[in-house]
C-alpha cells in the first residue's frame, strides 16, 4: 500500500498549499465527507498538497502570493522559486497569462452569443450571429488551454467544465464524433478532480450516456 501524509497548518488547519497541487479536496454532499484525489501518481512518502484557489492555473506567482498573504506566508513550491520541468515549453508566470487570455476570449465569446440569442433580428439562418469561423477559434482555443494546463499538471474544475459547457459547438461544425470525445475529457478530469462516485462526476456520465 502507498504511503502519503497530509499536514494540517496550524491555526487554519488547512492541508498544505502548492501552486501545482498533487492532490484535489472537494466536499461531497452524498457521503458528507471532505474527500482528497489525487491528480498525478505519487511516490511513496510524498506529502499531500492542494491550491487554496480554484483559479491557479491563471494567477501569477505574485497575484498568487498577494492572496496568499492573509494566511501569511509566501510560497516557496517549485513553481514560486524554480524553473519549470524541462518537459514544459514556457515559464510559470507566461503560461498562466496566455491561460487567463485564452479563458478570456471564450468568455467573451460566449457572452456575445448571450446576447445574440436575445436580439430581435436575429441571423435569417437561425442560431446567433457567431460565424462558424469564430467556432472554430474558440475550439482551437479549448485545446489550446487544456494543453497549456495539463502540460505543468494544472487540473482543475473548471477545465472539466469550460469542455463540457462548449461541446456542442462541435455539433455546429458538423462533427458530433468530437462533441462525444470533448464530453469524454471533461468526464476524465472531473473523475480525477471527484472520484468516480461524485454527484457531479455521475450527472456528467449521465449526459454522455444521452448522447449515444
Ligand atoms: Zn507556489
Amino acid at each position: 500500500m502507498c504511503s502519503l501524509f497530509l499536514t494540517l497548518d496550524a491555526p487554519s488547519q488547512s492541508p498544505l498549499h502548492f501552486c501545482v497541487p498533487n492532490a484535489y479536496i472537494c466536499y461531497n454532499t452524498d457521503t458528507d465527507t471532505l474527500d482528497f484525489h489525487m491528480l498525478r501518481d505519487v511516490k511513496k512518502d510524498t506529502e499531500i498538497t492542494v491550491s487554496y484557489f480554484q483559479d491557479i492555473y491563471a494567477l501569477t506567482q505574485r497575484q498568487r502570493n498577494d492572496r496568499l498573504r492573509k494566511w501569511g506566508f509566501s510560497c516557496t513550491c517549485s513553481a514560486c522559486i524554480s524553473l519549470p520541468p524541462t518537459s514544459c515549453t514556457l515559464p510559470p508566470d507566461v503560461r498562466r497569462e496566455k491561460i487567463k487570455s485564452l479563458f478570456s476570449e471564450v468568455d467573451q465569446f460566449t457572452i456575445a452569443r448571450l446576447e445574440n440569442s436575445y436580439d430581435p433580428r436575429p441571423d435569417p439562418r437561425g442560431g446567433a450571429n457567431i460565424s462558424n469561423q469564430e467556432v472554430h477559434v474558440i475550439l482551437d482555443n479549448l485545446k489550446e488551454i487544456i494543453r497549456l494546463m495539463k502540460e505543468e499538471g494544472l487540473y482543475g474544475l473548471a477545465m472539466s467544465q469550460l469542455l463540457e459547457d462548449h461541446a456542442p459547438l462541435h455539433d455546429e461544425t458538423g462533427n458530433p464524433e468530437a462533441r462525444r470525445s470533448q464530453m469524454a475529457e471533461a468526464l476524465r478530469i472531473r473523475q480525477r478532480c471527484l472520484g468516480n462516485f461524485h454527484p457531479s462526476t455521475l450527472e456528467l456520465q449521465r449526459k454522455i450516456d444521452r448522447l449515444h
